[in-house]
């Protein structure tokens, strides 16, 4: 398509007090390829965007480039249209507003922005949809509260689901338990959990089919398509789905491992879920002899918030032992009842249960840790270290009731890991020689092993890919449901502990989230982060060497390869974060909006002064998604940093093929800074892996620096939080005082 490119240049909001529009002007109209250039007040006023449109219909454009504001700010305002590629070129946060008004350094950066807009804008085409014909039917796999309120939504809005239930009913555990503790204010009275009543109602739902006593065989396709074989005792079943949720809850912590909490020194220590059962099954009694106990002690985090068992907290169980506690209480009026505590964790209105429970006068709560639980005569004696008052206490009781914690049912025990193929063997032995694998992905991928819950036929995987505690991962500040699975959305105690009234508040999460899957892959957009996005990742087959660094490496297993090892892309799988195009060292992985040339010109068009004017130049290569607006809520604080750096934000930090920075040197650039979202175990970037793996890759980039006989220094990566804008400008000062310190890039002139 010929470009016919309009460009527009806004001079409100300080912009024109601090450049010279003229000269802004002049850059834009020297471009053989810009058809119009207007200025404009207000360009975003309702005049401005007339004068936009108008140009576009009147002089035939087919591309914009914007120099005003942020991209963030009016995204709607200066869209026009699918047909029309616009380009944002931010004066205003990144120039105007945090440099030296009519300054010669701040019109140079304004002056380049303008180029590299135009690069871009010429570059670019408007993304065309992924559509493909689709189902907007949702499968909930796991029947138990946090299942049946997601399906149950779900049909409401008038979605068909399907439930699979791997147990003869309904209900999971919410089903066993007689009593709940109270969700409703004034919060003394035990609750009914409200299950049966749930279950009668889906069961009467016109939009819902329960599968009971089926697993699934066999998840294969994309969202939007997924086909599953499920198993049942009816035999076997096929279904075409849209989304998925897994809503597959959690089992308890082993008791087997408690001993030190006296779990097998006698039967008269059971763990709370057997104080379930016994209260649903007739009352209160001992294993041991079947008789009433007359005092029933509490042991609180029985293995929870401990390193060697389950280092976090199950959120419920203290609340569970209150509850347990007035069960004792209620059946057996003349017990006494000791619950033995780290910590109470009674959350926000629950406090006023936790009081209710407290004004018992045979009830009795120690604060302490646990030294010793020993069988003595018919009774269990059990040893404190009392943290109030500093005493040894030595409690007798008839019955003891280990708190023990949730394990999420996507957790799988080492033991029960298969050992790997050969197949798998020889990858993860390439992996290693060749290390081209960031390091993480063993453990994520040898922890999704062995849990064939949803049986995916992915290159990447059979379920979905886990934290090291066993839930599944996902990105826990922005979009916690959302797993590395496109369409796949993990709900309930699966996803963390919690407890019913946060269970069903949950699911409802789910379910949109659900439905906005199966409606935006219907209109082939992305899905969140980059919701609404159109493009999506195109691959030059004919030059793929089948190196499988993109598939290795794409976070979402939105890639699956051939027997060759040649990508089989799975567009509705795709997140569009671009990290597949910095992967690939042949340089074939393209969007429409954002590729490798793209960049490689916008680079190339950032005006570099010869080492004897002394103003270094920096390429900052900056994440899109928290480290971007970040710079612009220090634009928008105007805080001050010096104007010898260039912005090229990226879709991730892992979309940065090193080439740029290869080629960012050659053209003389004196350093690059590489500023993206914080990595490891409490990882923030928005792929997972992105910024991981670009630092990972600084490797590739450190090895290019000593070829050229450059100085480390020059290339560094940056962690930057959404909350950091107060940072901004030293980082960006303390990088430069280190490139003036190294002096200017050799290559310049070359
Ligand atoms: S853009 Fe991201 S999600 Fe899509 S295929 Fe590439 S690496 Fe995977
Ligand atoms: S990274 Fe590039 S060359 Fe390697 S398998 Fe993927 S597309 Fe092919």
């Amino acid at each position: 398509m010929e470009n016919k490119v309009g460009a527009f240049i806004c001079e409100g909001c300080d912009i024109a007090k601090s450049l010279d529009i003229e000269k802004l002007v002049g850059i834009a109209k020297g471009d053989s390829e810009v058809s119009v250039c207007q200025t404009h007040g207000i360009l975003c006023s309702p005049e401005g965007l007339d004068a936009i449109r108008s140009s576009i219909k009147n002089d035939g454009l087919n591309k914009v480039m914007v120099a005003a504001c942020s991209e963030r700010v009016f995204p709607e305002a200066f869209d026009f249209g699918r047909d029309i590629f616009v380009e944002r070129v931010n004066v205003r946060e990144r120039v105007a507003w945090c440099h030296t008004p009519n300054d010669e350094d701040t019109q140079m950066l304004a002056e380049d922005c303008i180029r590299m807009g135009l690069a871009k804008v010429k570059n670019g085409e408007p993304p065309e949809p992924f559509i493909e014909e689709t189902t907007k039917d949702i499968m909930v796999v796991g029947g138990g509260m946090a299942g049946m309120n997601a399906a149950k939504l779900a049909a409401d809005a008038g979605y068909k689901v399907f439930i699979v239930e791997k147990e003869a009913q309904l209900g999971g555990w919410a089903r066993k338990f007689k009593k709940v503790f109270p969700k409703h204010p004034p919060y003394p009275e035990l609750e009914d959990s409200g299950c049966d009543k749930l279950i009668s109602e889906i069961e009467a739902h016109e939009n819902i089919t329960v599968h009971l006593s089926t697993t699934i065989e066999k998840t294969t396709g994309q969202p939007g398509k997924f086909e599953i074989d499920l198993q049942g005792s009816a035999g076997s079943t096929h279904l075409q789905i849209g989304s998925i949720v897994q809503a597959t809850g959690w089992k308890p912590y082993e008791p087997e491992k408690l001993t030190h909490w006296g779990y097998g020194v006698s039967p008269d220590v059971i763990t709370n879920i057997q104080m379930e059962e016994m209260v649903a099954n007739g009352g209160i009694k001992r294993p041991s002899d079947g008789k009433a106990p007359k005092s029933v002690a509490f042991i609180q985090c029985a293995g929870s918030r401990d390193p060697e068992h389950l280092p976090y907290c199950s959120a419920v169980c203290c609340r569970v032992s209150l509850k347990q506690a007035r069960y004792v209480r209620e059946q057996l009026p003349e017990s006494q009842v000791f619950i033995l505590y780290k910590d109470i964790r009674s959350p926000a209105q629950y406090e006023r249960f936790y009081a209710w429970v407290q004004e018992d006068d045979n009830l009795f709560f120690t604060k302490g840790e646990i030294a010793s639980v020993t069988k003595k005569g018919d009774k269990v004696a059990i040893g404190l270290e009392e943290t109030l008052l500093g005493e040894d206490i030595k409690i007798e009781a008839d019955l003891v009731v280990l708190a023990t914690g949730m394990v999420p049912s996507t957790k799988v025990e080492e033991e029960e890991v298969e050992a790997p193929s050969e197949d798998e063997e020889a990858t993860e032995v390439s992996q290693d020689k060749d290390g081209d694998t960031a390091d993480g992905k063993k453990e994520a991928t040898s922890a999704e092993k062995g849990a064939k819950i949803l049986n995916l036929t992915y290159r990447q995987g059979t379920d979905l890919p886990t934290l090291k505690y066993g839930f599944p991962d996902s990105h826990f500040i922005c979009f916690p449901y959302e797993t590395q699975r496109t369409g796949i959305f993990a709900t309930g105690s699966v996803r963390a502990p919690m407890d019913l009234a946060s269970t069903a508040n949950d699911a409802a999460g789910a379910a949109l989230k659900s439905i906005q899957t199966v409606e935006v892959i219907a209109r082939g957009e992305a899905v969140h982060p980059r919701a609404g996005d159109l493009s999506y990742p195109e691959f030059l087959m004919q030059r793929c060497t089948q190196c499988k660094r993109c598939t290795e490496e794409c976070p979402f297993g939105a890639l699956d390869e051939d027997d060759k090892g040649t990508p089989l892309p799975n567009p509705l799988r795709c997140r569009r974060c671009g990290i597949c195009l910095g992967a690939c060292p042949e340089r074939i992985v393209s969007f429409k909006n954002y590729n490798v040339n793209m960049m490689s010109d916008i680079v190339k068009a950032i005006d570099i002064p010869d080492e004897f004017e002394e103003k270094p130049r920096i390429l900052v290569f900056i994440c899109e998604n928290d480290a971007l607006p970040t710079l612009d809520m220090a634009g928008m604080a105007r805080l001050q940093y010096n104007s010898m750096v260039r912005f090229i934000p990226l879709r991730c930090l892992g979309s940065m093929n090193t080439i740029w920075i290869n080629d960012a040197l050659a053209s003389g650039f004196d350093g690059i800074l590489l500023l993206g979202c914080q990595k490891g175990d409490d990882y923030q970037c928005h792929f997972i892996r992105g910024s991981e793996l670009a630092d990972y890759r600084m490797g590739n980039v450190r090895d290019k620096l000593k070829q050229l006989v450059l100085e480390e220094e020059r290339v560094q990566m940056v962690e930057l939080a959404i909350t950091d804008y107060d940072k901004v400008p030293k980082i960006l000062d303390d990088f430069l005082e280190v490139i003036e310190g190294v002096g200017p890039n050799p290559y310049k002139d070359m």
